[in-house]
């Protein structure tokens, strides 16, 4: 029983994401999964109410805790002029690794050429394309005109710049700001109490939603598929095992090994939740506590990456444009091939981090080459498993350029990146 206590959160976050994944996957492979018990009770009662609860749960830190930590963060640099450098190194990284990620499924998809030998038949859905956003309107969306509705709209963006400016001035006015530091400061411990109390959820929240959807995802929908969905989830391994390690060695001179070892459970809350945003408070607090990441950095680049880096989502859509023209029979020259590189890497920065948007973007890229847009339609199907996983890549993105990020402004601590027990947090609380 003691053993049992002492089993860390992260091992039964694990055993439960893959106890979740088996249960669904028997469910349906004995095909119960049209049964009414399994529909009624399992499906749209037992496992959405409690992976509803989790995922609101943790929605609900995202907003205060960015808000909070960020003002803290810039009041804790102390230069004002490091913010910059940051963002700026960030930003550079995070367009750069999605570049990379395109690229990487690029050359895949067309070296495998999926969809070739895909029957088409029209699934009957339509969608409309989404037309790429304005620069302009980009940036006058970035200031926000009522801080209170960025908030309670979670738009991150105009949050991210009002905590900044809040956390600056905050600096600038010293006798006040000393005292609404220290409030600020407190209240960064209570919103993180609340993350850790949540967190004893993840393991009863994890298995509802895998085992949800793994109920209802079975093998006969990934077979029709099974050229594209290979190829999306060969490019995605190849991305977060050699390019982020490769990066993570030669740039920021860190193990990556000890990276991925420590960042398992904020990967187990991305891989279920199927969203960068929920799954910002699991990032932070690996980043932080566990990776020895400072707050200065980690509270800026964790939820400026969960709003515009999704290399994952890029990956998806790369492989899916080259799929697409290959069932209905377009060749992409080597201009589509740039255009489709560019696209993707925008398209990505205006992907809110929620399921199913980047599917959503898809649209523009395909728009952008001349593809049907009706194309969607076949691929819908294995979607939401291949968001699990482009999600989980997404976040490690996220972590990845933090730690470089912060390893190059002094602000990781080596310590606590190499000590396997720093941050460990129990079952228990
Ligand atoms: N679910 C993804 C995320 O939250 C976005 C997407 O690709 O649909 O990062």
């Amino acid at each position: 029983m003691t053993e049992i206590l002492k089993t860390t959160l992260t091992t039964w976050i694990m055993v439960s994401m893959i106890a979740g994944a088996l249960f669904g996957t028997f469910i349906n492979f004995q095909g119960l999964e049209e049964s009414a018990f399994v529909q009624e009770f399992l499906v749209e009662g037992v496992f959405s109410v409690i992976g509803a609860i989790f995922i609101s749960a943790l929605k609900m830190l995202v907003v205060p805790l960015v808000f909070v930590s960020l003002v803290c963060g810039v009041t804790s640099l102390g230069d004002i002029s490091a913010l910059g450098r940051i963002g700026c190194k960030a930003l550079i990284l995070y367009l750069l690794t999605t570049a990379l990620a395109v690229t990487i499924a690029l050359a895949l998809a067309v070296f495998v050429s999926p969809g070739g030998d895909y029957i088409l038949n029209s699934g009957g859905e339509s969608f409309t394309a989404r037309p790429p956003p304005l620069l302009s309107k980009v940036l006058t969306d970035l200031v926000p005109s009522n801080p209170i509705a960025a908030m309670a709209d979670g738009n991150m963006l105009q949050i991210i710049v009002f905590a900044i400016l809040f956390g600056v001035s905050m600096t600038l006015v010293r006798e006040q700001g000393g005292r609404i530091r220290d409030f600020f400061s407190d209240l960064n411990g209570i919103i993180m109490k609340m993350v850790g109390l949540i967190m004893y959820l993840a393991p009863i929240g994890v298995f509802c939603l895998v085992a949800r959807t793994f109920t209802l995802q079975g093998a006969d929908v990934i077979m029709p598929l099974a050229g594209y969905f290979l190829v999306v989830i060969t490019s995605l391994l190849l991305h977060a095992g050699g390019s982020f390690s490769l990066l993570l060695k030669l740039v920021g001179g860190l193990d990556p090994l000890i990276f991925f070892k420590k960042l398992r459970t904020a990967i187990a809350f991305a891989f279920s939740t199927a969203s960068s945003n929920a799954t910002i408070p699991a990032t932070l607090s690996v980043v932080e506590d566990r990776l020895g990441v400072k707050k200065s950095v980690a509270a800026f680049t964790v939820p400026l990456g969960a709003t515009i880096n999704m290399d994952g989502t890029a990956i998806m859509q790369g492989v899916a444009t080259v799929f697409i023209a290959n069932v209905y029979g377009i060749g992409l020259g080597m201009s589509d091939v740039v255009t489709i590189v560019l696209t993707a890497t925008l398209a990505s920065i205006g992907t809110a981090g929620v399921p199913g948007v980047g599917l959503i973007m898809l649209t523009m890229v395909l728009t952008q080459v001349g593809l049907p847009v009706e194309g969607i339609a076949l691929i819908l199907g294995v979607d939401r498993l291949l968001d699990m996983v482009r999600t989980a890549v997404n976040i490690t993105g996220d972590a990845t350029v933090t730690c470089i990020v912060a390893k190059s402004e002094n602000a990781l601590d080596r310590d606590i990146f190499s000590d396997p027990a720093a941050g460990v947090v129990q079952a228990s609380p």
